[in-house]
């Protein structure tokens, strides 16, 4: 079966007569357990959920690749999913490498507490070809690919053999790509790690997280660590994250379609200064990036030439909801730099495409950049 059939089909419960096609969640603190409790599969719902069970199925099958089965946990969300990586597999003492140009939060978590904790940060930039010098002792190399905001690309087969050569674990944050898009642990990875709120669930209504493994024993690091840290997803979200995921397929190839149209559109303006998009034959890693994603993503940068252009384009911007995140059905932008702590110009905007028209978008963009300063 192919992946759209099979999430699709995924969604809907055993065939009972007079019983519901889609099952709804299972709201629950404590199951039925008497007795020995070590052959019921659910007892207390820190530990596990059947409603969990169902996206972390689906998400398992998204993340498998040939010759190997993948195993999911899902946590209430991505942050919570990197944390889960870094503290199952960080003790005081272990190095890290760790990207300069990664996702704020996850970063600022490393250098703010996981060094404080004795962990040692070794910082490379996404794209430095260097990287692999200093895999040297490491415990742990983390990737992201394509960087946020950024969109740098790294080559996740060649730095996984150099990590485990240096007998370092690798994981690689998937969020903006998701499984469907590439496959970390296909490419070598250990941990397929990704945050659901993006375009896995695509509605920006959910927070959701999850790590994927093919080795049990990290399997079971990764569960001990969101059972004692309570990182639980309600079952309520996990429910509304099965049903948005099977619209993936769907939401993924109209939104990547709508990105491509519109950074080749943005390439064509006098009034854009850069334009950063996996699938431009301009963005300088665009050969990796064919061999290595089936999707380029649906998130794209653009500079223009001051802050108050940015800002006078996100407010001319009709169709362009100004907001941060990324990866819903509507089309979004920011000024990334109003946040503060990532490397990029004044003027440059991360733009999320959604599942509009392509001519309404691209009408809205040309009104917008022509009305701005
Ligand atoms: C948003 C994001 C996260 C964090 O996920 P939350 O669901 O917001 O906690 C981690 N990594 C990347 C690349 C992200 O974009």
């Amino acid at each position: 079966m192919r992946p759209s059939t099979r999430i699709i089909r995924s969604t809907l419960a055993p065939a009972l007569p007079g019983t519901p096609i889609h099952s709804g969640p299972v709201f629950a603190a404590a199951f039925h357990a008497p007795g020995d409790p070590s052959s019921i599969p659910y007892t207390y719902a820190r530990d596990h959920n059947p409603t969990w069970t169902g996206l972390e199925d689906v998400i398992a099958q998204m993340e498998s690749g040939p010759g190997y089965q993948a195993q999911v946990r899902v946590f209430a969300s991505g942050i919570a999913a990197c944390s889960a990586v870094f503290g199952s597999v960080l003790r005081p003492g272990d190095i890290c490498v760790y990207p300069t140009n990664s996702y704020f939060t996850a970063r600022h978590l490393m250098q703010e507490y996981f060094t404080q904790m004795g962990v040692e940060l070794r910082m490379a930039a996404t794209s430095d070809p260097f990287q692999a010098d200093l895999y040297h002792g490491a415990k742990l190399v983390w990737l992201e690919t394509p960087s946020n905001p950024n969109l740098d690309l790294c080559d996740i087969a060649a730095l996984s053999v150099a990590a485990h050569h240096a007998g370092a674990l690798v994981a690689v944050d998937n969020t903006t790509c998701t499984p469907l898009g590439q496959l970390p642990l296909a490419l070598g990875a250990d941990f397929s790690v990704s945050s659901d709120t993006k375009s896995m669930t695509g509605h920006s209504d959910l927070l959701v997280g999850h790590v994927a493994v093919r080795d049990p024993n990290l399997l079971a690091r990764i569960h001990f660590w969101r059972a004692h840290t309570g990182a639980a997803l309600g079952p309520m979200e996990a429910w509304l994250a099965h049903r948005s995921i099977a619209t993936l397929p769907l939401r993924l190839e109209r939104s990547c379609a709508n990105a491509q149209a519109i950074a080749e559109f943005l390439t064509t303006r006098q009034d854009v200064e850069d334009v950063w998009y996996p699938g431009l034959p301009t963005h300088p890693q665009h050969q990796l990036a064919k061999r290595q994603m089936s999707f380029f993503g649906p998130v794209l940068g653009f500079t223009l030439k001051s802050k108050e252009a940015a800002e006078s384009f996100m407010a001319k911007a009709s169709l362009i909801t100004d907001a941060t995140s990324f990866g819903s059905v509507s089309t979004s932008a920011e000024r990334r730099a109003r946040w503060g702590g990532d490397a990029v110009p004044d003027g440059f905007i991360r733009l999320s495409a959604g599942c509009e028209a392509i001519e309404d978008l691209l009408e809205d963009l040309t009104q917008a950049l022509d009305s701005s300063l």
